[in-house]
């Protein structure tokens, strides 16, 4: 029987907007560009494990609005996420995040609304479904008690365990042991560790400071440099792909997603993250967080 992937996270829609400056306080200015686009890591994630053909469960929250009708059909139509164990709340907003871009740059305001609602109970009906050495995955854009909670239930399953800790929080000793995979970026690796990852060496020093601590396996995404991998018995690096970036939004969560279902289709650790390497570099090519997954095939295409 093939292995599921359980992911406990945020579903966001994004309103993003395009302006020449910020207004002050008090002032109205025109902006250009309207558009709204489907968010939040966990969904994210979801999203392109779903759309690599492995059965990926969502436990999450959304509000009664037509927001949440939005995400919804998004994450079942688009990328055949099971839905089951999403629930609707009243009286809160889906999660929305409002995007300003200025420039090149973004100043976003979140509000996490439903997200923070996700109850203990949700996690323990969706993991009743769960099998031994299927993937629990989560991210922290939902509350951390429940993270933290959610992974013991996940551990007495026999669940290969997953976090991405973003975005980044203290963890404490106790939750470190229940991980068996930590996948953080370069500046999550440095409020976790005090160690800025660059290389091999700096990796290494920032592993053992998390595995000291009890976390199993750490992967570090390095950016345009690619991804390294660390458990007790192996090391591998794999350097970034050299392609033409567009936009590196959502670079992260089309990686932990695509690494999740390589490793769950049962393909070795270094194949996998060769894989997650090779297609998020890809959704660097296209602009937004999940519109290049789609257009995969075309990846050989495009590498320089
Ligand atoms: P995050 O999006 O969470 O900040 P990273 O920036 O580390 O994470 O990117 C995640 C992965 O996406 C990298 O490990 C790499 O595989 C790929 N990637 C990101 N930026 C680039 C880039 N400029 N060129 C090629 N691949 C990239």
């Amino acid at each position: 029987m093939s292995k599921k992937v359980f992911v406990l996270g945020s579903i966001n829609v994004d309103l993003m907007i395009n302006t020449p400056r910020l207004p002050e306080k008090g002032e109205t200015i025109l902006g250009s560009n309207f558009r709204i686009s489907m968010g939040g890591k966990g969904a994210n994630q979801a999203a392109s494990c779903g759309l690599l053909g492995t059965e990926t469960i969502f436990i999450g929250n959304v509000g009664n609005d037509d927001f949440a009708d939005l995400a919804l059909e998004d994450l079942e139509n688009n990328f055949s996420i099971d839905t089951r164990f999403i629930r609707r709340k009243n009286d809160i907003s889906t999660g929305t995040a409002v995007i300003t871009q200025v420039d090149n740059d973004n100043v976003i305001i979140v509000d996490s609304g439903a997200n923070m609602t996700i109850d203990l109970d949700q996690v323990h009906s969706a993991l009743n479904e769960a099998n031994e050495g299927d993937v629990f995955l989560a991210q922290f854009e939902v509350d951390f008690d429940l993270v933290k909670e959610s992974l013991k239930l996940a551990k007495a399953k026999h669940m290969y365990t997953i976090i991405n800790p973003a975005p980044a929080n203290e963890i404490p000793d106790d939750m470190l042991k229940d991980i068996d995979c930590l996948i953080l970026n370069q500046s999550e690796t440095e409020i976790l560790s005090g160690i800025y990852p660059e290389d091999l060496d700096s990796c290494i020093e920032a592993k053992e400071i998390l595995s000291s601590k009890g976390v199993k396996a750490l992967l570090f995404t390095l950016g345009a440099n690619g991804c390294l991998y660390i458990d007790e018995n192996l090391e591998v690096e794999v350097p970034g792909e050299r392609v033409k970036v567009v936009d590196t939004t959502g670079a992260g969560d089309s990686f932990i997603g695509a690494y999740v279902s390589s490793m769950v289709k049962g393909n070795s650790i270094e194949a996998s993250l060769k894989f997650a390497n090779a297609y998020a570099a890809f959704n660097c090519t296209n602009r937004g967080a999940r519109s290049g997954l789609k257009r995969f095939g075309t990846y050989a295409e495009l590498v320089k």
